[in-house]
């Protein structure tokens, strides 16, 4: 069974504790948004996460959605969460008060998403696309599209989808063919096929708004050709209700390994009606702002499917018993002894919990610095959050999705063969986990844009926005009594990221291919050192806390946990250093007939 308890001990840690210098209620727009408050909001998500959405995650599963004449049903019992959804004020709630949302902060909205994303992935990305579509209007749109589109997404009768993919056209979006054309009254006419996408169909919303990348006719060829669109299934009427079906149809709907409660959709666009969103040939910029804060979701839907799997995991290791402990039976009144006795098992629980807690933290870090880039009145700290937001954007996505596969499969092992089946719903996990690395660009092309784009980027200057903290850190630390030894295997492990840096910005130069052939053990050994970063914060707290505030058991566990981290996983950076320093030559140097 898939145990679920939303985790909101360790959310108060991490926004109250590790990130409370950079106060949200002072940051314009927040003054409400006090701790106490803060925890009332994160308490209701939890509840409905766990008394709505999680006793619909296997039923889910099972059922799927059902395609019938361009007509998509969701499973039983998604329609009424979906009213309770909207009921509770959720989809609205980092929207903007003036479209009737609650404006909160995306430090708040983020962990409200992890917990509807642990509870219930499938449901979760009806949400996720709302933000997106909710995001690129707000950002780029015209005053009278944001009046007719943005109360209806903030207000969840409406849903949003992002239109990229076609089918020969994926991570390459220079070869999309999608046509616009400009009719006379001023807005477009959309033609062509849209592949995989996620919520494009389905019946719990009155209306769905597609934002639809295209082409015009006088366009450039590539990326820089492309434009948005927003293009509606039903016409919106003057007064702001659904009007008259649009030319875009749901032509199937995907057979897929997971979030089948999720209907991915395949769109034909025929002569749809649709307006321009942003300028001519911009759309990608346009796009990105969606891209951008849909990222930091996924990381977090990975982090969501991460706390299922350790929570579950738990739970069954201290109930299936199998085997003796190696130091003397711990239940001797039973055949045997729980499975949580034995190294290997524990081993198991501790990498999920580590990966778990430390996304968390670094994810509400960048989530944080999201908030004083959008809000903060110094143009100068705003400009600081921004770059190094933009810095960690692809390691959010990428580490956080390789990690919760990490440690769905690792579920599946302390199950044993009872993972292995469907009983528990632990393989849902790893089936529904699966697309995370794979959607919202590729986890190997999350690799290329930070060594690509986000390295060199402003003169460096956004790799200084982590790397000074990270240096100021030790420097403070490296002999503190309790943490000293930590810190130092720390700094082992932050030489070898900066060695990795230095290789690769100057191999780069000479040959973008050594760059790209270390790019995806470059964002690990990042990663790494990333959540390292928080780790070794948090170790500093909870020793503070520990000895001032007394214990409730909490602070010596994020101690114990921050150093497993550091004794089993980080030292992975030695060997990720190794393997980035070897060079392309095993890779491309393999004959290609080889294959
Ligand atoms: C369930 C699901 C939901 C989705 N939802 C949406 C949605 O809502 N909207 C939408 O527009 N799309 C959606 N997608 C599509 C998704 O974003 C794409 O699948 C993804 O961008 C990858 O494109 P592709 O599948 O064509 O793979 P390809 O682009 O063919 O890539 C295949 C592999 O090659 C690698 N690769 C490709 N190019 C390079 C390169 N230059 N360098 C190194 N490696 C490279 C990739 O990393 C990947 O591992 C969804 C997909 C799925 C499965």
């Amino acid at each position: 069974m898939q145990t679920y308890k939303a985790p909101l001990r360790d959310m108060r840690f991490v926004l109250h504790e590790l990130h409370g210098d950079t106060r949200l209620d002072e940051l314009p727009g927040c003054a409400d948004f006090t701790p106490e408050l803060i925890d009332s909001i994160l308490e209701e998500a939890g509840k409905f996460a766990e008394e709505v959405l999680l006793p619909l995650n296997a039923s889910g599963d099972e059922e799927g959605c059902r395609y019938e004449n361009g007509v998509v049903r969701t499973p039983k019992g998604y329609k009424d969460a979906y009213r309770t959804f909207r009921e509770g004020g959720w989809p609205g709630i980092a929207c903007d008060p003036e479209y009737g949302g609650q404006g909160l902060a995306q430090s708040v909205a983020l962990p409200v998403f992890e917990m509807f994303n642990s509870a219930n992935m499938a449901f979760s990305i009806y949400a996720l696309l709302n933000n997106g579509a909710y995001e690129a209007i707000e950002a780029h749109g015209t005053e009278e599209q944001k009046k007719v589109y943005l109360p209806k997404l903030t207000e969840g009768a409406w849903t949003g989808t992002m239109c990229l993919t076609e089918p020969h056209c994926g991570s390459d979006l220079g070869l999309l063919r999608t046509k616009a054309t400009p009719a006379d009254d001023g807005t477009y006419r959309i033609s062509g096929t849209k592949l995989f996408i996620s919520a494009g169909e389905h019946d719990l919303a009155e209306n769905i708004v597609h934002l639809v990348l295209a082409r015009l006719p006088d366009a450039p060829s590539g990326v820089k050709g492309i434009s948005m669109f927003v293009v509606p299934k039903f016409l919106p009427t003057a007064d702001g209700a659904v009007g008259q079906r649009n030319g875009v149809v749901c032509a199937s709907i995907e057979h897929k390994m997971g979030i089948k409660a999720n209907a991915t959709a395949q769109l034909v666009f025929e002569d749809a009606k649709g307006w321009i969103i942003g300028r001519p040939h911009k759309g990608l910029n346009a796009m990105f702002t969606m891209m951008n804060a849909a990222r930091l979701g996924v990381g977090m839907q990975g982090v969501g499917i991460g706390e299922l799997a350790y929570q579950s995991a738990v739970a069954y290791a201290k109930d299936r018993i199998q085997g003796r402990a190696l130091s003397g039976a711990k239940d001797p009144g039973k055949a045997a002894d729980p499975i949580i006795v034995h190294p290997d098992v524990r081993r198991m629980l501790l990498t999920m919990r580590a990966y778990n807690e430390g996304c968390r933290a670094l994810g509400a870090w960048v989530a944080r610095m999201l908030d004083v880039a959008r809000r903060s009145p110094d143009h100068e700290r705003r400009k600081e959050a921004e770059e190094f937001v933009e810095l960690m954007t692809p390691v959010v996505k990428a580490l956080f999705t390789d990690l919760a596969m990490e440690s769905a499969n690792m579920a599946v092992q302390v199950y044993g063969g009872h993972g292995y089946v469907r009983d528990h719903g632990m393989e849902q996990l790893v089936r529904d986990g699966r697309v995370l690395p794979i959607y919202e660009g590729a986890n190997g092309i999350q690799a290329l844009d930070l060594v690509g784009r986000k390295l060199p980027a402003h003169a460096g200057r956004s790799l200084r926005r982590f790397f000074h903290p990270v240096a100021a850190f030790i420097e403070e630390n490296r002999n503190h009594p309790m943490l000293g030894e930590m810190v130092r295997g720390y700094e082992k492990a932050f030489g070898a990221l900066q060695l990795a840096t230095a290789h690769i910005a100057t191999k780069g130069l000479s040959d973008p291919e050594e760059a790209c052939a270390a790019a995806s053990e470059y964002l690990r050994l990042f990663g790494l050192v990333a959540l390292g970063y928080v780790w070794a914060r948090s170790a500093k707290l909870a020793v503070e806390k520990m000895t001032t505030a007394g214990s409730d058991g909490f602070y010596p566990a994020k101690l114990q946990t921050a150093r497993f981290y550091f004794e089993r996983i980080l030292p992975q950076a030695g060997s990720l250093w190794f393997a980035i320093k070897s060079g392309k030559g095993a890779m491309m140097g393999f004959n290609d007939a080889a294959f």
